[in-house]
């Protein structure tokens, strides 16, 4: 199975040396999130930079929240003076906790545009987000469909889930997707329960329902870090285990900077899996 794998840039941390255990571990690209704002997004600016400078395989995150077009054009050129080719490009989210999203009165009005502006530089890969279980601000799961399908003829060549924890959800979506005539490859984003407390406090911003079932695993383990740890990496693992079963064939591993869960999960889901459930094998 092949892997991306996503990073935040570190406030103190050596991002070099992240992403170079997860480029070891079998990630063919390392993507770099995009900062909400104000200094967390100066510092995405510069670790893809840096990064894609190193000659390490960079996905830049871009959003347009917050920002002019100018600001927004001129990271992409230098991104793209400096090699960058792929970009997830995203709206991104409004001010602050809970609020709507607003276009900056002289930014790019969706996400639509930019995915247009991206196409028109020549971009290798454009990936956008999708939902399985629909996005908080879409008015019905068909109407964020159409939207997906939007992005799709605005230039996306594919698109990286919100994170779930049942293949089922992922598998009625990719089903949902193809009858509706969107042809991107739909690659399931996989985020390992690191923190059940964060998780489920993330899970709940995004709208993202958590399975009784992950509740129970992770029940009384808040003090057990190891047992967690080994908890989480197997819910991880057999969740990707269930979908190459279902002839998915990548997946991206939203990492959280949580360098030995992910190796640990990496190394699960790229070694031997294909003969995983094999008798014989
Ligand atoms: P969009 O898809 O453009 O809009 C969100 C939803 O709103 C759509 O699905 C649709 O249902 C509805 N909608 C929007 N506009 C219209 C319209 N004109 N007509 C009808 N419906 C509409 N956030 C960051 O800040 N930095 C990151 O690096 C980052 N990386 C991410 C990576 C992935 C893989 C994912 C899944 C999310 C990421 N996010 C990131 C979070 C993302 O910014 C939020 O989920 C945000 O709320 C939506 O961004 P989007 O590009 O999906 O929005």
């Amino acid at each position: 199975m092949k892997l991306s794998i996503e990073i935040f840039p570190p406030k103190n941390g050596d991002t070099r040396e992240i992403a170079t255990s997860f480029l070891r571990a079998g990630a063919s690209h390392i993507s770099v999130t995009y900062g909400a704002g104000g200094s967390d997004q100066l510092l995405s600016k510069q670790e893809s930079l840096s990064l894609a400078i190193l000659g390490v395989p960079v996905t830049a995150h871009i959003t347009v929240a917050g920002q002019t077009r100018q600001e927004v054009d001129e990271i992409l050129s230098v991104w793209h003076r400096a090699g960058i080719r792929r970009f997830v490009a995203l709206r991104g989210d409004g001010d602050g906790p809970g609020q709507p999203f607003t276009p900056h009165p002289d930014g790019y009005p969706s996400s639509i545009e930019l995915i247009e502006r991206i196409a028109q530089m020549g971009a290798l890969q454009i990936s956008v987000a999708a939902y399985p279980n629909g996005h908080p601000d879409s008015r019905s799961p068909d109407a964020d469909l159409d939207f997906l399908k939007r992005k799709e003829d605005a230039g996306a060549t594919e698109a990286i889930t919100q994170f779930f924890f049942s293949a089922d959800t992922y598998l009625r979506f990719r089903d949902r997707c193809a009858a509706a005539g969107i042809g991107l490859d739909i690659i399931p984003g996989i985020m390992p329960v690191f923190d059940f407390g964060k998780v489920a406090s993330f899970a709940r911003k995004c709208g993202e329902p958590i399975p009784s079932w992950v509740a129970d695993r992770f029940d009384g383990l808040e003090e057990k870090p190891e047992m967690h740890y080994q908890v989480a990496a197997a819910t991880a693992a057999s969740l990707c285990e269930r979908l190459a079963s279902e002839s998915v064939s990548r997946v991206h591993l939203y990492s959280c900077n949580r360098v030995d869960l992910t190796l640990a999960i990496a190394r699960l889901i790229t070694a031997g899996l294909e003969r995983f459930g094999k008798l014989d094998a």
